[in-house]
C-alpha cells in the first residue's frame, strides 16, 4: 500500500476494519469522516482497546479537534462500558454541540448510571443549551432507570415547553416514566395527548395494566381501540393481552387472542406460549395446558414457573381438598421433573414450591428443595427464606423454622409475622411475644395479621393484661383497626381461663358483632367449662345467624347429643336440610417417603386396613387404662344413606387411620404428620393425645383451624382450640 504524503487516498474498496486498524497503527493519516465507521466496527466488536487506538491515532493526527468525529467517539466509549474515558474526552473538547451532550447522557443511562445523566442534563441546561427531543428522550430514559419521578416531571414540563410532547418517541418515554413509578393515571393522561401512537405506546399502557389487577378491564379496552386504530400489536402487546385474560380468567377472550396469535405468526413465540399455557391452566384446563406444555420444545424457567406456579394457585382455589391435593401433587411431580431438564430453578421456582410444600405438609420434599437451594445459592434470598421459615412452620418443625428464621441476614415483615405466628401455634407463647417485642425493637411496624399472632400467643398463655395491652396497642400506636379476628383471640383467651362472663361482657363493651367463628368458639369453650346454660345461649345466638359452614352444624349436633337435647337435635338436622349444606366430608392425608396416602372416615380401601384396625383397637384399650374417655360424636359420614344413629358405636375418623398408617410405616421415633380438610373431633383429639404417649412419637396434625402438636398425651393447642 502507497504512502502518499500521510493522508490516504479515499479507498478503491471498502476497506476492511482490520486493514484500516493496521493502517492506523502504522500511523497513516486518514480523512476525519473515515473514523467514524472504523468507531463502529469498535462498537460493534465491543473493543475498547480499538476505539482507544483509534483515539491516540486522532490526537497525532489531530483529527480530535473535531466536534463530529470527537462525539462519535464518546459515544464509542460509553458503548464500550468506559464512561470514565468518554467524559475525559468529553470535557477537553473544546466545543459541543447538543448531539455530544446527549450522547454523554445517553452513555450514562447505558451504562447503569442513570444519576450521573441526570446531572449532566442539568449541567446542559445550566450551561444555556437547548435540549433537543432526542435529548429529552434520553434524559426521561434516565429518569425512568433512576426511578425518579419528581426530575422526571420536570423534564416532561421542558417537553411541553419545547413542544417535543406529541413527538411519538417522547410521549412513549413519558408513558413508560410514569407506568414505571406506578402512577398510571399521569401515564394515561400523556398517552392520550399523543397523536400518532405506534406500537410502542399502545403496548406500554397495555402491559402496565397487565401487572396491575385492577386495571385488567382498561387493559382490554386499550387493546380493542389500538385494533380499531388500525395499529398491529406486536408479540409484546399480545403476551401481556394474554396475561389479562389470565387475570380475568377469560378463556374466551384467549382463545381469539390465541387465533389472533397465529394470524400474525407468533403463537411460537415463547412468552407467548407461557402465558397462553398458564392461562389454560388457571382455568383448570389442566390437560390443554400440559398439552400446551409438552409441546414447547424451547422452555425456560419462566414456562416451568408458570406451570408450577399455575397449579400453586389453583391448588388455593381448588373446589375441595381432594382437588387441591391433586394439583399440588403436580406441581411437586413438575418440580421433580425439571431437576431432570438442564434448567435450574430460580427464586421464583423455590417460592411457589415451597408454598405448596407448606399447603400439602410434605415435609420431606421441603427439606430435600432446603438443601437444593442452599447447592445453588439461592438460600440468601430472603424470598426464598421466609417461604422456607413458612414450609417449616406449617410443617409442625418449629426448630428448623427457627434455625432457618435465624440465618437469614434480613427479614421482611412476613418472616417476624409467619414466625411469631409459628411460636404461638406451637404452643410456645413466651417466645411468640419475646420475638414480637424484638421485632418492634428492630423498628418494624406489625400489621394486623402480626397482631392476630401476638394476642393468640397471649390467649393460649392466658396473659390477659398483656392481650388488654396488646389491643389497645394495637388500637392506639399502630392505628391498626381490630378485626374479627382480633376480637376472636380475646373471647379465645376469655374461654381459655373459664372466665366465661368476661367474654360475653367484652362482646357488649366492644360492641362487635361476633360471627360465626366466635359464637362457634362460645359453645365450644362454654361446653368444655361444663357451662351448659351459656353453651345454649351462644348456640341460639350462633343459629340466629343462619351459620353457612357444616363444620358449625355438627358441632352443635354433637353438644346437643351429648347432652340429650333431643329436640334440639331435631333442629338442627331440619336446618341443615334447609340449608342444603350436604355432609361433612372428613378427609386426612399423611405423606411417607414420597406417597402421599388418603384416607375417608371409616376407610378400608387400603391395603394393610385390616392391621390399621387392629392397630388403632389395641391402642385404644391402653388408652382407656390410662385415663382416656370416649367422647360420644355426630357421624362425619360420606353419604346420606350413610347416616345413621349419632351415638354409640366407635368412629374413625380419618386421621386416626392415617396416625395408624403413620405409626406402622414410618421408623419408631419418626414424627408422623397428617393434614386434615375440616376440625378434628373431641374423640379424635383425645384419643391421638394417648396415642402419642402410647406409641412414644409426635404426632402432628394440621387441621382446618390449627395446627395440634401431640407429645407425651398432650397437644400444643392446650385443648383448647376448637373442636367438633
Ligand atoms: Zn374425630
Ligand atoms: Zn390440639
Amino acid at each position: 500500500m502507497a504512502q502518499n504524503s500521510g493522508v490516504m487516498e479515499a479507498p478503491l474498496r471498502p476497506l476492511d476494519a482490520e486493514e484500516a486498524m493496521g493502517m492506523l497503527r502504522e500511523g497513516k493519516t486518514v480523512r476525519s469522516a473515515m473514523y467514524v465507521p472504523l468507531l463502529h466496527r469498535c462498537v460493534e466488536a465491543g473493543s475498547l482497546d480499538d476505539a482507544r487506538a483509534v483515539h491516540g491515532h486522532m490526537v497525532k493526527t489531530g483529527t480530535g479537534a473535531d466536534m463530529f468525529v470527537a462525539t462519535s467517539l464518546v459515544n464509542a466509549y460509553m458503548r464500550c462500558g468506559a464512561s470514565r474515558d468518554a467524559r475525559t474526552l468529553f470535557d477537553r473538547m473544546p466545543e459541543k454541540n447538543v448531539v455530544t451532550w446527549t450522547a454523554l447522557i445517553t452513555g450514562y443511562t447505558l451504562n447503569s448510571q442513570p444519576v450521573a445523566a441526570l446531572e449532566v442534563f442539568v449541567e446542559m441546561l445550566e450551561d444555556g443549551r437547548y435540549p433537543s427531543h432526542f435529548t429529552l428522550g434520553a434524559t426521561l430514559s434516565a429518569c425512568s432507570a433512576s426511578e425518579d419521578v419528581g426530575l422526571g416531571k420536570q423534564v416532561h414540563g421542558y417537553t411541553i415547553k419545547y413542544g417535543a410532547e406529541s413527538i411519538t418517541s417522547i410521549g412513549n418515554s413519558l408513558c413508560r416514566l410514569y407506568t414505571k413509578s406506578g402512577s398510571l393515571e399521569s401515564a394515561m393522561r400523556t398517552f392520550r395527548r399523543v397523536p400518532d401512537k405506534n406500537v410502542i405506546t399502545w403496548t406500554t399502557m397495555i402491559s402496565a395494566c397487565a401487572e396491575d389487577e385492577n386495571f385488567v378491564e382498561l387493559g382490554l379496552t386499550l387493546f380493542v381501540d389500538m385494533l380499531m386504530d388500525g395499529v398491529m400489536p406486536n408479540e409484546f402487546t399480545l403476551t401481556s393481552v394474554m396475561s389479562l385474560c389470565g387475570t380475568r380468567l377469560d378463556l374466551n377472550l384467549g382463545k381469539q387472542v390465541q387465533a389472533f396469535c397465529f394470524k400474525i405468526g407468533c403463537e411460537t413465540n415463547l412468552p407467548v406460549k407461557n402465558s397462553t399455557m398458564y392461562l389454560y391452566l388457571r382455568k383448570g384446563e389442566t390437560e390443554e395446558a400440559m398439552r400446551l406444555f409438552e409441546g414447547i420444545d424451547d422452555v425456560s424457567i419462566i414456562t416451568w414457573n408458570a406451570m408450577i406456579s399455575g397449579y400453586a394457585q389453583i391448588m388455593e382455589t381448588a373446589k375441595d381438598d381432594l382437588h387441591a391435593r391433586s394439583r399440588g401433587f403436580q406441581a411437586l411431580k413438575i418440580f421433580r421433573n425439571l431437576k431432570w431438564s438442564s434448567l435450574k430453578p430460580d427464586l421464583f421456582t423455590f417460592s411457589s414450591i415451597l408454598s405448596v410444600c407448606s399447603a400439602m405438609m410434605a415435609l420431606e420434599q421441603g427439606e430435600q428443595i432446603h438443601a437444593q437451594t442452599i447447592k445453588t445459592g439461592f438460600l440468601s434470598d430472603v424470598v426464598v427464606n421466609s417461604a422456607l421459615v413458612n414450609m417449616y412452620n406449617k410443617c409442625g418443625c418449629i426448630e428448623d423454622a427457627t434455625k432457618a428464621f435465624v440465618e437469614m441476614s434480613t427479614r421482611t415483615l412476613v418472616t417476624w409475622t409467619s414466625m411469631i405466628s409459628g411460636y404461638s401455634q406451637h404452643g410456645r407463647p413466651q417466645e411468640a411475644i419475646q420475638l414480637f417485642e424484638d421485632m418492634r425493637f428492630a423498628g418494624i411496624k406489625p400489621n394486623e395479621i402480626t397482631f392476630v399472632s401476638v394476642l393468640s400467643a397471649c390467649s393460649y398463655a392466658g396473659l390477659a393484661d398483656e392481650a388488654e395491652r396488646y389491643f389497645n396497642m394495637m388500637k392506639e400506636e399502630y392505628k391498626i383497626e381490630p378485626v374479627v379476628d382480633h376480637y376472636g383471640c380475646m373471647i379465645d383467651m376469655f374461654v381459655r381461663l373459664g372466665w366465661l362472663d368476661d367474654a360475653f361482657s367484652f362482646i357488649k363493651r366492644t360492641g362487635f358483632e361476633p360471627n360465626e367463628a366466635i359464637w362457634s368458639s362460645l359453645v365450644a369453650g362454654c361446653r368444655s367449662h361444663g357451662n351448659m346454660e351459656l353453651a345454649f345461649y351462644a348456640a341460639d345466638r350462633l343459629l340466629e345467624l343462619n351459620p353457612k359452614g357444616i363444620e358449625t352444624y355438627v358441632l352443635l349436633l354433637n353438644m346437643y347429643i351429648s347432652t340429650g337435647r333431643w329436640h334440639d337435635v331435631a333442629r338442627v338436622r331440619k336446618l341443615m336440610k334447609q340449608e342444603d349444606l350436604g355432609i361433612l366430608r372428613d378427609r386426612s392425608w399423611i405423606t411417607i417417603k414420597d406417597k402421599v396416602y388418603f384416607f375417608r372416615a371409616n376407610d378400608k380401601t387400603h391395603e394393610q386396613s385390616d392391621d390399621l384396625y387392629q392397630l388403632l383397637e389395641n391402642l385404644l384399650e391402653k388408652a382407656k387404662t390410662i385415663g382416656y374417655e370416649p367422647y360420644q360424636n355426630a357421624e362425619l359420614s360420606d353419604s346420606e344413606d350413610d347416616e345413621k344413629s349419632a351415638a354409640g358405636s366407635l368412629k374413625h375418623h380419618s386421621e386416626r387411620l392415617a396416625v395408624a398408617l403413620g405409626l406402622l410405616q414410618t421408623p419408631p421415633g419418626a414424627t408422623i404428620r397428617i393434614t386434615k380438610n375440616i376440625t378434628m373431633c373431641r374423640d379424635c383429639h383425645s384419643s391421638i393425645k394417648f396415642f402419642s404417649l402410647l406409641a412414644n412419637r409426635e404426632i402432628v396434625v394440621r387441621d382446618s383451624k390449627r395446627l395440634h402438636k401431640f407429645k407425651d398425651a398432650r397437644c400444643s393447642c392446650g385443648d383448647f382450640s376448637s373442636l367438633l
